[in-house]
């Protein structure tokens, strides 16, 4: 251990390595708050070369190395244990260029969220993309998950996004391939490999990102809903009417919105009265007065039933106080021990899903509080249980009993966190055998000495 650490700091310089008393806090565990470690030490490059040393020097000695972002991740993917060393990507920061007319914009991977949507609204572009953690998270560790978030609907996951990627491997070799091209059909598209990898095949130094052009206005409204059926009538009333201007549908149910509303900072419900459902949508468009189009279709709505009560932002305040009810997830970590699922269920089947994994928590802990929200336009079902409501109840009961509904709905059981290390068990609920065998020869093709974030994603 001496000998690695003393090659990596005789490579990159003693104030790039961090060892003992010197690695902060904030690298031991990610938002998931589960099994956190100190590391063997912490590694800062300063570039693309600085990886590719470090990890050259790694392999040789195989030694283990965990690739951290912004640790925003609620899967423990970017978690070390003692024995690993952390690649943090924290210094690899900034845009390097925006490209006018190919629309992209070239950036490193330790450059938070908050500062590409920035920097592309600034420019006259937006970049899609959108999650609560943005102010921290880096597109590094976006497109290590294939992130997916509130946009997904309109603009699809962080797989979406991208033209280009450069990503070094286990053995510290660069793979380039950083073109703005949107088609390039020539063999194997090796950047959807590393998208969605977990840093498990190779970390990720930069990327070229595709933009879309800067909406003219945005409408965010609050529907509350008769039920189920409802909330997908009126999914799929506004796809129809408005495309790819509907840019989210959020879900959410009565015990997620009420402490959304509590954990808001005005703490005032936006209607009078409880309702069974409640959906917030955001209607962009590239034209100023296409206002009218999201009211009417929520007006016919109202009168057709299903919809029982709206209300459209008047500004931009009011929309993020809207916002402010479903981003409340923030707070959980502080304010409840969350026991946090992150599924997918086909659409059509969600209303049920929800109703069966109520019933299933209320006969075994009566006690139990659940929260049930999510991208319902992506087929994406969040279930929060609060751990305080449940003393002496392993979160591990919690999953088993989640996870077996969810094999039974035919789901997966992750629909955009990602696997890391603790949905591990589960995975074969959602792959095949042969697609377990096929992602272990990726693995074991491009990372020989499984150096790569070993324990997380794949046994
Ligand atoms: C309040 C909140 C809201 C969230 N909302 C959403 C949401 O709506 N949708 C969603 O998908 N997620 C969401 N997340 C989860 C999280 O923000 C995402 O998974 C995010 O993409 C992780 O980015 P990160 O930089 O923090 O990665 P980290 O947590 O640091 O790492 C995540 C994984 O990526 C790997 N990794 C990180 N950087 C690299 C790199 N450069 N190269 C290779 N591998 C790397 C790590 O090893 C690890 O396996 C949310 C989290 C919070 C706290």
């Amino acid at each position: 251990m001496e000998a690695i650490l003393n090659a990596l700091k005789d490579a990159l310089g003693a104030d790039a390595v961090r060892t003992g008393n010197a690695i902060e806090s904030r690298y031991l565990g990610d938002w998931s708050a589960k099994s956190a470690h100190a590391p063997l030490a912490v590694v800062l490059p300063r570039d693309t070369q600085e990886v590719a040393t470090a990890l050259r020097l790694c392999n040789a000695a195989r030694q283990s190395v965990v690739p951290q972002g912004g640790l925003t991740g609620l899967a423990g993917g970017a978690v070390p244990t003692s024995r690993d060393v952390c690649i943090s990507l924290e210094r690899m920061t900034g845009i390097e260029e925006i490209d006018r007319s190919a629309a992209t914009m070239t950036v490193r991977a330790g450059t938070t969220l908050q500062t590409i949507q920035e920097a592309a609204d600034a420019a006259g572009f937006e970049f899609q993309l959108d999650l609560g953690a943005r102010g921290t998270c880096q597109i590094g560790g976006n497109l290590a998950t294939n992130a997916g978030g509130i946009r997904v609907i309109q603009s699809g996951t962080a797989r979406d996004q991208v033209l280009g990627l450069e990503v070094v491997l286990a053995d510290g070799s660069v793979l380039s391939a950083m073109g703005k091209m949107i088609k390039n059909n020539t063999g194997y598209d090796l950047r959807h490999l590393f998208i969605g990898s977990e840093g498990t095949l190779g970390i990720i130094t930069r990327a070229v990102l595709r933009l879309a052009p800067r909406p003219a206005a945005r409408h965010t409204a609050l529907c509350a809903l008769s039920g189920y059926e409802s909330a997908v009538a009126l999914l799929q009333t506004l796809k129809a009417r408005l495309g790819r201007e509907l840019s989210a549908f959020e879900l959410m149910w009565p015990d997620f919105f009420e402490m959304g509303v509590a954990f808001s900072r005005s703490q005032q419900a936006p209607f009078s009265t409880a309702y069974p459902l409640y959906a917030l949508i955001e209607h962009t468009s590239c034209a100023d007065d296409r206002h009218d189009s999201l009211a009417q279709t929520l007006a016919n709505q109202l009168e057709a039933g299903g919809l029982l009560d709206a209300i459209i932002s008047q500004s931009a305040a009011q929309s993020q106080s809207l916002w402010e009810i479903r981003e409340a997830t923030a707070e959980f970590p502080v304010k409840l021990t969350p026991i946090n699922f992150d599924i997918s269920i086909p659409i059509g089947d969600i209303g049920r899903f929800v109703d069966a994994c109520r019933a299933e928590f209320q006969s075994r802990w009566p006690a139990s509080r659940s929260l049930f929200f999510g991208h319902i336009g992506d087929s994406n079902l969040h279930v929060t249980v609060d751990g305080r409501s449940i003393p002496g109840v392993a979160p591990d009961a919690v999953e088993q009993g989640v996870y077996d509904l969810v094999r039974a709905f035919q789901g997966s059981v992750s629909a955009e966190h990602g696997i890391g290390m603790h949905k591990r068990a589960f995975l074969g609920y959602t792959r095949s055998e042969a697609e377990l065998a096929c992602m272990r020869s990726i693995k074991h093709a491009l990372d020989p000495n499984a150096i790569l974030n070993p324990g997380k994603l794949l046994s």
